[in-house]
């Protein structure tokens, strides 16, 4: 039987200058943090942010994270911290400071809360890491038993990080309605380990409709940077809508194809996880046979986002058809996403992948 499950941080928190209120959010976690940022996140918020736990009683260690989200770098610091009685880990910073915070607290079974800077994926809210190499190449997942118990966003830093970060976030978002959508007609499961809940389901529909209808306006907002409303609501959608529904909802073709890319040396690997998951979706699309108008409506938005849509976009401009071909092949590799979502060979991948640049193409030539 299937079962329907729906997972999520204990408690989200959003907003201006939300990090000075920190204390009052994590003081009953336990008066000892651990607080894992790089040198840049440190001088930009490590002050605020230990004044406000001192103030709610809460004592502040530091942990430079200076590597990989790697198993080298979280046994290091979980072990300088393991003499400290560490009540809550507090993780701030990108993607690979989050993930190895989430493994540190694991290591040391301690709360765990996440401050992003920037709104450029959505795994903030998971229950899961990405683990790499030492050298930075994709490891493995790691899944824990629980989210985390407080995920806390501070739309002042978001608006002052580049406006390139909020961009991938959104592409990351909007593959996130498009994946739950093929994986409940499928009949898939999800990251957490059941069916999509309706809930699930209700949560990355709205996200793809906050994002069609505020994504620029944020866009926007960040290059000025200024907190609007537009831009809280984007950065909602980014990081808890994308979040919840990804994880609860299903990842599928885009997620799979985005990680396709990976058996492919070159510039490619300078785009964002979001800048590629957006070529993804086109793709997927382009798999589930979408209509014209359909696919003018994404391309529009990725393009006013400065986001990529083609192969040249991509740094593919002269991939053959059998590296193409190679994208399918590890997209379809057994364990992936795609899985969930389709029943699919790697040529109808290659296919969609040359079709989708085509598509995006036609649109262009439009535009002259
Ligand atoms: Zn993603």
């Amino acid at each position: 039987m299937s079962e329907r499950v729906f997972i999520s941080p204990a408690k989200y928190v959003q907003g201006k200058n939300t990090i000075d209120r920190i204390g009052d959010h994590v003081g009953h976690f336990g008066s000892q943090a651990l607080l894992i940022a790089d040198d840049i996140v440190w001088r930009l918020i490590g002050e605020r942010v230990t004044d406000s736990l001192k103030a709610s009683g809460v004592n502040a260690e530091k942990a430079d994270f200076v590597g990989e989200a790697s198993r080298h770098e979280i046994e290091r610091i979980a072990k300088a911290a393991a003499e400290s009685h560490t009540a809550v880990v507090i993780g701030m910073g990108g993607g690979k400071t989050l993930d190895t915070a989430k493994a540190v607290a694991d290591e040391l079974d301690a709360r765990i809360v996440i401050v992003p800077t920037i709104a450029s994926t959505d795994a903030p809210t998971s229950a899961l890491s990405v683990i790499y190499t030492d050298e930075g190449n994709f490891e493995t997942y790691r899944f824990y038993k629980k989210n985390p118990d407080l995920v806390l966003v501070d739309t002042k830093l978001i608006a002052e990080a580049p406006a390139r970060f909020l961009a991938s976030g959104i592409a990351d978002a909007l593959a996130t309605w498009v994946e739950v959508r093929s994986v409940l007609a499928f009949g898939g499961k999800t990251m957490a380990g059941g069916v999509p809940t309706i809930a699930a389901e209700a949560i990355a529909k709205r996200c793809e409709e906050v994002l069609f209808d505020y994504g620029i306006l944020a866009y926007e907002s960040v290059k000025a940077k200024v907190v609007t409303p537009a831009l809280e609501s984007v950065v909602e959608a980014n990081t808890l809508l994308s979040g919840l529904g990804f994880e609860s909802g299903g990842l599928a073709a885009a997620h799979a194809i985005h990680n396709g890319f990976t058996a492919l040396h070159g510039d490619i690997h300078h785009l964002t996880h979001g800048e590629k998951v957006a070529f993804g979706t086109l793709v997927q699309l382009a798999l589930e046979g979408r209509t014209q108008a359909e696919f003018d409506r994404y391309i529009a938005l990725y393009m006013a986002l400065e986001l990529p849509v083609t192969l040249e976009d991509v740094k593919l401009k002269d991939a053959s058809r059998e590296d193409i071909l190679k994208v399918g092949q590890a997209a379809t590799a057994e364990g992936e996403t795609i899985h969930s979502g389709f029943d699919v060979t790697p040529e109808q991948v290659a296919d969609a992948i040359i079709a989708a640049d085509r598509y995006a193409r036609l649109y262009q030539s439009k535009l002259r």
